[in-house]
């Protein structure tokens, strides 16, 4: 067994909230063959911990033990769910501080950033225990003679669910509680840079009286693991939040069982900046939508795209803004942006700056000798972006903006719908017939008007195009783990 790291002990009020297994079976699990991966803070390179690689007839086992509960989880009343449900709000609630901690530690984002998260991970179990009490059906007037014709909402069954490293918590919450909620045992499988966030939420759902086999965790080969939950037809749902490139793969590989697939995938969101604006209003806006999670955010402000007429003023303003960002750890104070979440994704970062340099835009800031250590990138403001760059065609999950001037709406429409992604954009204009048009030509499955925040429980989060399938948080959330059963009674 691996023991507890010094940073670790050190932070936690309760270092129970610390695990270093799966969770199967409502059973702490170590592999079975002892392969081990090293957890590490991105921010120091030091090891945090070490998680197990799971062997396949161990996720299998996690299938047979959501089955076997499966029976009982679904014939609870939604009430009796929604109970259990508000008891794990209320521990992950009582426990925030130390679930930043351990988010702040593995991730590398800012403390009050990951108190955020924590805050609205919690927000949707809320939510879902609610919402699980409402899953009506319907009746329907009947075209054939004495006969009562209706649907039922059912659980569709177990739920495997695959998230990212960059919001280690609330990508599961959103997720699990909606299927928990709907009726259905879950198979999570974290990312394993973060997989620590994921055992502190099941450690709390164990505490809430959430029966074993309903909430799992399984941990290993990200690839080998996908590959079983996929090929297992008796897991009737895939949830995925991650890159499209891995949102493809997954895809391919539920096909052959035909399974109900939610997919939240990249984004490239354009923000962008009307005529009538206050260049200095929206370049604020503007850093807050690049920089949120160190540009490590599928919402990020991506290509921003301004009109020609406030250009120049607007970049004074955004690279005086840029300069007051702080980078460093985020456990020390008053930081904005932490460290990028591994030496690679620092290069990729570098890469993209390089070839936009090279296809002729201008650098206005970042001065990498003054990055603090190994995983940091600091904050790189680029003009003059084209549609060759790498910038304006890839996500570039990193804190690096990209400025466009445009002439007028209908170039603005072009540039902005010039991508593979369609998850969010961002409008900033007073202009009501110019938010009406846009709102109406940007192909995103999230518009936001001038405002920096647009997310949470009541809301429908999902994109168009190669940005994903289906929608997670609002009213629909919740069905993307019901069926819907007709019937038809014929006279009785
Ligand atoms: P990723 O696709 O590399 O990884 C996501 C998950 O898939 C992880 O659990 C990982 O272990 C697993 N995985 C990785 N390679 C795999 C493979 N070959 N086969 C099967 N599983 C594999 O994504 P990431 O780097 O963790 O996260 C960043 C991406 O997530 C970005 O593209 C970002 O836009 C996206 N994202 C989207 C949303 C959204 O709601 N749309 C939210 C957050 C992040």
């Amino acid at each position: 067994m691996t023991t507890l790291s010094t940073t670790l002990a050190k932070r936690l009020e309760d270092p129970r909230l610390f695990r270093q297994y799966a969770y199967v079976n409502g059973k702490w699990t170590h592999g079975e063959s002892g392969r081990e991966e090293a957890v590490t803070d991105p921010a120091t390179g030091e090891a945090l911990g070490h998680i197990p690689l799971l062997e396949a007839e161990q996720i299998t086992a996690a299938v047979d033990a959501a089955e076997a509960a499966f029976v009982h989880w679904r014939a609870l009343r939604a009430d009796e769910r929604c109970e259990r449900l508000l008891a794990w709000y209320d521990l992950i609630q009582a426990n925030r501080e130390d679930l930043a901690t351990l988010m702040t530690l593995e991730q590398g984002k800012p403390l009050p950033d990951s108190r955020g998260e924590v805050q609205y991970g919690a927000s949707f179990v809320r939510w879902f225990a609610e919402e699980g009490k409402r899953t009506y059906g319907e009746t329907i007037p009947s075209p054939i003679p004495n006969a009562s014709l209706g649907t039922i909402k059912e659980p569709v069954g177990i739920a495997a669910l695959i998230t990212p490293w960059n919001f280690p918590l609330a990508m599961i919450t959103r997720k699990a509680a909606a299927a928990l909620a709907a009726g259905c045992p879950v198979i999570v499988k974290p990312a394993n840079e973060t997989p620590f966030s994921a055992l502190a939420l099941a450690e709390l759902a164990e505490r809430a009286g959430i029966p074993e086999g309903i909430f799992n965790v399984v941990l290993g080969d990200p690839p080998e693991v996908s590959k079983i939950l996929c090929a297992e037809p008796r897991i009737r749902a895939l949830s995925f939040t991650g890159s499209t490139r891995v949102g493809r793969i997954l895809m391919e590989q539920s096909a052959p069982t035909v399974k109900r697939l939610a997919l939240e995938l990249g984004g490239d969101a354009p923000f962008i900046v009307g005529p009538d604006m206050d260049p200095k209003e929206a370049a604020l806006a503007a850093v807050a939508a690049k920089f949120q999670t160190a540009g490590q955010d599928c919402l990020a402000a991506d290509r921003i795209l301004v009109h020609e007429s406030l250009h120049d003023e607007f970049v004074e303003h955004f690279a005086e803004r840029m300069a007051a960002l702080t980078v460093g750890n985020g456990l020390e104070s008053e930081i904005d942006l932490g460290p990028l979440i591994h030496g690679q994704a620092v290069e990729k970062a570098a890469g993209i700056v390089d070839d936009a340099i090279s296809k002729g835009a201008t650098l206005v800031a970042g001065d990498q000798s003054q990055a603090p250590g190994a995983n940091y990138f600091m904050p790189v403001l680029l003009t003059g972006i084209t549609r060759d760059m790498r910038l304006w065609q890839e996500e570039s999950f990193a804190p690096i903006a990209g400025i466009t001037p445009y002439a007028d709406d209908d170039e603005v429409i072009d540039l902005a719908n010039d991508t593979e992604y369609g998850l969010a954009a961002y409008i900033y204009t007073h202009d009501i017939r110019r938010i009406w048009k846009l709102l109406r030509a940007l192909e995103f499955g999230m518009v936001s008007v001038n405002s920096v925040k647009m997310t949470g429980p009541p809301v429908p989060f999902g994109g168009v195009k190669q940005s994903g399938l289906g929608r997670e948080g609002g009213t629909c959330g919740i069905d993307e783990y019901l069926e819907t059963k007709y019937y038809c009674l014929g006279a009785l």
